[in-house]
């Protein structure tokens, strides 16, 4: 009786050994003998050293929902006219349709763009591919959001915008690519009829006096919600033939493209940007 009693002890003396050296080591041991899980040191030093308490952040009240501009957003679109856009080819004001809060493409006009021109933001736009859409492949509801516009036509930085539902076409054409340069990382869109939304962060390029590149342009977007562009770094601005290559601008306005293709127009609402100062416009702190 008295040995298996004595054996009972053992082992529950031995089970109880590790949770005990992992709460309070008895013995010094060696980094090796630690490996990857070492417990952590006790810490040394003072807390506030490594505080940051200024400069403190500006407050944004947020929208009802966050499709909503918040309170330091430029609203460039909100459903009710056209006196943020101009037309590209003239500079005349926006010759696009607005009908129950909503602006469609006007294909005998051509691209619009913004009056004012932006460095880097955030950006969010819905948009719309009619549920009676025809044609295929790149002429099926192709128009396209240009980031910056650096000229007239499709001069500047494209995320297309296409018909991706069942619709195939080159990935890197395909609706959430930065054009003919990243496909999106998924296909996140919604059947024609339904309102797509993309949410974008656009960090500009940055040149040299001599007009060569300093830093290059990165693309974040995400498409109803879901990420479809990573921190994408660009390779020039986007061109229908031939390799990007960049060409030196200070700021531009936004652009949405009206494609030559048959199909019949989409539509956008609810445009709106906040623009980036300082360091968090480079995402360097
Ligand atoms: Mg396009």
């Amino acid at each position: 009786m008295q040995h298996h009693v004595s054996l009972a002890l053992v082992i529950t003396t031995l089970a109880a050994v590790p949770s005990i050296a992992q709460q309070t080591p008895t013995t010094p041991q060696t980094p090796a003998a630690q490996g990857a899980a070492a417990p952590a040191q006790p810490p040394k030093g003072n807390p506030k050293d490594t505080e940051q308490w200024e400069p403190v952040p500006q407050v944004v009240t947020p929208g009802q929902t966050d499709a909503a501009p918040p309170s330091d957003a430029i609203v460039l679109f909100d459903g009710t006219n056209l006196d943020q856009w101009v037309n590209v080819k003239d500079r005349a004001p926006a010759g696009w349709k607005v009908d129950n809060g909503v602006m469609t493409v006007n294909k005998a006009v051509g691209n619009i763009e913004t009056k004012r021109s932006f460095k880097n933001y955030q950006l969010h736009i819905e948009w719309r591919i009619p549920p009676d859409i025809t044609g295929s492949d790149q002429g099926r509801g192709n128009s396209g959001l240009f980031l910056a516009s650096t000229g007239a036509g499709d001069g500047g930085y494209e995320l297309q915008i296409l018909d991706s539902y069942n619709n195939k076409t080159y990935v890197n054409g395909q609706a959430g690519s930065i054009y003919k340069q990243h496909p999106p990382l998924v296909n996140a869109m919604r059947k024609p009829g339904e309102w797509n939304t993309y949410e974008v962060v656009w960090t500009m390029p940055t040149f040299n006096a001599d007009g060569s590149v300093k830093t290059p342009a990165y693309v974040t977007a995400f498409h109803n919600g879901v990420l479809i562009q990573n921190h994408a770094e660009l390779k020039g601005e986007t061109v229908y033939i031939g390799k990007p290559q960049y060409k030196k601008y200070e700021s531009g306005p936004i652009k949405l493209q009206a494609h030559g293709d048959k199909s019949e127009p989409i539509s956008f609402r609810n445009i709106w940007v906040r623009e980036l100062e300082g360091p968090a416009a480079s995402g360097s702190r």
